[in-house]
């Protein structure tokens, strides 16, 4: 199985087009023909990380964490990441990042963690929008059942929980053929009256190439009328952070030592315990405190993150808990999300190896 095979099939659960702005996720390392031998998943791809490959015999480094983040300028090995990325050329191991996309959709990053807390409802915290495109299409009616389920196929028309979902009005559609048109419908020189549906689907914007290769496949005419729009609309399956709730509420002491526990955090930073009970979870994986306010006006009794600066925990200001439990730690389940989501791929015929060393830079002193 090549790595493009193998990119292709992550992008389907976190499409790149749904990282942010300042990101750099995808393959950064390596060519997408290449065959694989094996794949080492981890959150940092560091100098180890590229020598523990090369021990495992894997030639595919996938991490959550993008090597290559701010561009290099040149490769002399002064820097540590020049020092990684000069270390696997040489080795051709290829580097792959799937960063902030895999925070962005459903069951990513996020969406782990409210999992291995025992939360239950849960739902992105922030979601985004300008994701969402509509289709119109203009096509002869007796067309349009094909077209409509064709479209539906593809991935159209899908809002929560309801599939197919598409609106249709009926009109008269007029054109007139040139000499050197090759009209379905018509004659040359001579306007043509067609009775024509006219179709409205959405869909998400990293289906887009699909969904357009879907409609010419399944229209009669040369040319196609249709148009695209980019909706404002909130998309609840793309977004930052999640909400979600705990089965039972529990008092925030006692919501401390389970988050504890289960994120194996070396010590907690939170703001002053605010007297009522944890219910409702807010969550982001990693440097969150630009979801605060999101955790606030969602009535989240507690916000799980990372990364939190001094003066930003004062912006708790009573509302709400803060718990900063570590970036590392808090997305350290990252790495088992991505081998279970591939071992789902059928194809696979090379091993999978999660690493055994913690690439966390920061550690903690206790007397
Ligand atoms: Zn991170």
């Amino acid at each position: 199985m090549k790595i493009g095979e193998i990119t292709k099939y992550l992008e389907q659960f976190a499409p790149t087009i749904y990282q942010e702005s300042y990101d750099n996720s995808g393959l950064l390392v390596g060519n997408k023909n290449t065959e694989i031998t094996g794949i080492l998943i981890g959150l940092d791809c560091l100098e180890s990380t590229i020598e523990e490959a090369k021990q495992k015999n894997c030639n595919l480094i996938i991490t959550h964490h993008p090597i290559i983040f701010k561009g290099l300028k040149r490769l002399n090995g002064n820097h540590y990441t020049e020092r990684v990325v000069i270390n696997a050329i040489k080795n051709d191991i290829a580097l792959y990042a799937i960063h902030t996309n895999l925070d962005n959709v459903k069951n990513g990053v996020n969406f782990k963690i409210a999992e291995k807390l025992g939360l239950k409802n849960i739902q992105i915290l922030a979601p985004k929008t300008q994701n969402l495109m509509k289709l119109t299409v203009f096509i002869p009616v007796g067309n349009a059942e094909l077209l409509r389920n064709a479209l539906g196929n593809a991935g159209a028309g899908q809002i929560g929980e309801y599939k197919n979902c598409s609106f249709e009005t009926e009109g008269i559609g007029r054109f007139e053929p040139t000499e050197i048109a090759n009209p379905h419908i018509g004659q040359a020189n001579e306007l043509a009256n067609i009775e024509e549906s006219r179709i409205e689907v959405i869909f998400p914007i990293h289906l887009q190439n699909d969904i357009l290769q879907t409609m010419k496949n399944n229209h009669p005419y040369e040319e196609i009328a249709y148009y695209l729009h980019l909706l404002e609309n909130k998309n609840q399956e793309i977004g930052s952070g999640a909400i979600a709730e705990l089965k039972q509420e529990m008092s925030e002491k006692d919501f401390l030592i389970h988050l504890s526990k289960t994120m194996h955090a070396k010590g907690i930073k939170h703001t002053k315990l605010v007297g009522k009970n944890i219910k409702k979870v807010a969550i982001c994986g990693g440097t969150g405190s630009f979801l605060l306010g999101n955790a606030v006006s969602q009535k989240a009794d507690i916000f799980v993150s990372a990364d939190f600066k001094y003066h930003e925990f004062f912006e708790a200001d009573n509302k709400i808990l803060i718990a900063d439990i570590g970036h590392y730690e808090s997305e350290q389940f990252t790495s088992d999300l991505l081998k279970d989501y591939l071992s789902t791929q059928k194809e696979i015929d090379f091993p999978i190896y999660l690493t055994t060393e913690n690439t966390n830079p920061v550690e903690y002193f206790f007397e």
